[in-house]
């Protein structure tokens, strides 16, 4: 059998890890000892008791591969090296290093009780707040208002984002449904309207923050919630690769990023694959991928299959708290919007934390 070697243990590497498991001898690396489930980490701070629920130890996840623990330093012809020597084989490369966000969301390569750590800290400034300022208003920032607000319905609560409305590459029913909801949440919406002074992009803070137009909000905390940053510095140094405007890795239509290394894959955050950094994202890659890498492993060549495309129009789910929020599916040029009911059962109510516990084999 032929060695895999997947390196990253996020959303991507896990669930391709657990395809491969049966067919080659896979490895999948990762610095951190155990999984996230970053969906949940938005919740977590208004409900700290989750953060033990969303932290899921790897060591049960694959029945034959195995999982080590330590950072890759550099992908060789045959292998890869780790930072602290350690050189493992491989036939086949598999890139899914992902992206990093501003605390407290994601963990970093400061490692989990960092990632602990900022999250208790950030949830005791939450409760302690009575304004919070939110800027972006993409998935992250609005399910956060909601969360707030459903938790804490006394909290001033403002959402601003420079866009004229929520999601503006969606059906325009998608942002009345969520924009309802916050309003019955009493979350205060400031759309079309850049933030002047913001202090941090990569941490909450307290201060003022002045929107354009001047409008000036004193707040107990303000949190930048403006994107994933991928994180491609791993891959930047292979012959052959280059980088995407937004740092992605760009890639044939096989997701292999360098034409010298037609060994070598990457999925996920990391790759320009014309999709959203999302988790629904991998839902369509990582199978492809599964099946690509099934070729190879049966010595053929990738170009009998079709190439990758993106999603047309990706589903968005964006629960506010466990009852309220809106989802939209991937109908139409624009999707179909839905509400409260789909998307509370559906990802609101659980987070998906089941799903993925069962995949690690946990309780
Ligand atoms: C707060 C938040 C909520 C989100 N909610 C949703 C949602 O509800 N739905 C959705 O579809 N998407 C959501 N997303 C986006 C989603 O989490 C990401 O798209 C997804 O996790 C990306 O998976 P990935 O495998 O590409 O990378 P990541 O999950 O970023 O994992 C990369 C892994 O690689 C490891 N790594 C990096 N470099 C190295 C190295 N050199 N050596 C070893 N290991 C390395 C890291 O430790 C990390 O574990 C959310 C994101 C955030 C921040």
């Amino acid at each position: 059998m032929k060695n895999v070697v997947i390196i990253g243990g996020g959303h991507g590497g896990i669930d391709l890890a657990k395809k491969l498991d049966s067919v080659a001898i896979v490895t999948m690396i990762d610095g951190k000892s155990c999984f996230v489930h970053t969906p949940a980490a938005i919740r977590a701070l208004a409900e700290p008791a989750l953060l033990d629920q969303l932290i899921m130890p790897y060591d049960n996840l694959l029945a034959r591969g195995k999982v080590v623990q330590g950072w890759v330093a550099n992908i060789k012809e045959d292998g890869v090296e780790l930072t602290d020597g350690r050189e493992l084989p491989a036939d086949i490369i598999v890139v899914a290093t992902g992206s990093t966000y501003a605390k407290p969301f994601k963990h970093s390569d400061a490692g989990l009780d960092d990632y602990r750590a900022a999250q208790k800290e950030v949830a005791a400034s939450l409760n302690a707040a009575n304004t919070v300022v939110i800027v972006g208003a993409g998935p992250v920032g609005t399910e956060l208002a909601g969360e707030i607000a459903c938790k804490y319905p006394s909290k001033a609560i403002h959402l601003v984002t420079n866009e004229d409305h929520l999601f503006p590459t969606y059906t325009p029913n998608l942002a009345k449904k969520l924009e309802a909801d916050l309003l019955k949440l009493g979350v205060q919406l400031h759309t079309g309207k850049a933030v002047e002074d913001l202090q941090s992009l990569s941490e909450p803070y307290a201060g003022k923050v002045t929107l354009e137009g001047g409008q000036q909000i004193e707040a107990d905390l303000v949190f930048p919630v403006v994107g994933s940053r991928p994180q491609s510095e791993l891959l930047a140094k292979v012959d052959g690769v280059k980088l995407a405007t937004d740092g992605r890795v760009e890639h044939d239509g096989w997701m292999r990023p360098s034409q010298l290394r037609p060994n070598l894959f990457a999925v996920g955050d990391v790759l320009a694959s014309g999709d959203a950094m999302t988790i629904v994202a991998l839902a369509r890659q990582v199978p492809w991928l599964e099946k690509t890498i099934k070729v190879v492993l049966a010595g053929k060549s990738v170009t009998s299959l079709k190439p990758y495309t993106p999603w047309p129009v990706a589903p968005i789910l964006v629960p506010l708290g466990s009852n309220f929020g809106a989802t939209a599916l991937p109908f139409g040029k624009q999707g179909m919007a839905v509400g409260h009911f789909f998307t509370s059962k559906i990802k609101g109510k659980e987070l998906f934390i089941p799903k993925y516990r069962k995949q690690l084999r946990l309780k």
